[in-house]
């Protein structure tokens, strides 16, 4: 059988004036390989005009790049925002002190060694009344309250040295 001119037509998706679309008809109730051919061609069609859908896919695609985009740019700009915040906290309570070094650093570095200075000479201004105190107290105590205090570590040294008698010969087993 012949197909031609048919064949052609339907391959190329000719656009076919009323003659020929007489005679195409006509074959393709007779030739069964055209009438495929032409189904496919209509199944072709319908598939190029369902692209929509492919097109809205690819929308869709982009509209989720776009949100990402904008959920990083979201996630950049809060990050900046809490570094902002949190150098301007800290700031804010550093900036007395930044603030004191700039107008004035010798000043404020002399009071820094002042204030060490100050330490320095109070903790040896304490112990020097300590061993004021120290070298005073012996007047001040009453000879009895002297008496008690020695008595007392008499006692003790007393029961020191008998514990250490008693540990050193209990291994021993000395029975009572
Ligand atoms: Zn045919």
């Amino acid at each position: 059988m012949n197909h031609q001119p048919f064949e052609t037509w339907l391959l190329a998706d000719k656009i076919l004036n009323a003659a020929e679309k007489r005679e195409l008809d006509s074959h393709l109730r007779i030739c069964r390989s055209c009438s495929a051919l032409a189904e496919t061609g209509l199944a072709l069609r319908s598939a190029k005009a369902s692209s929509p859908t492919a097109g809205f896919a690819l929308r869709f695609q982009h509209r989720l790049a776009v949100q990402k985009v904008a959920e990083r740019r979201r996630r950049l700009w809060g990050l900046i925002v809490l570094i902002v915040s949190g150098v301007s906290l800290l700031g804010w309570f550093a900036a007395p002190v930044v603030y004191a070094f700039i107008s004035a650093p010798v000043e404020w570095l002399t009071a820094v060694v002042g204030y060490f200075l100050f330490v320095f000479t109070s903790m040896q201004a304490f112990s020097e009344i300590l061993r004021v105190l120290a070298r005073m107290a012996p007047n001040f105590i009453p000879p009895y309250a002297w008496m008690v205090m020695l008595s007392t570590l008499a006692g003790m040294g007393l029961i020191w040295v008998v514990s250490i008698w008693r540990f050193a010969h209990k291994p021993q087993g000395v029975t009572v």
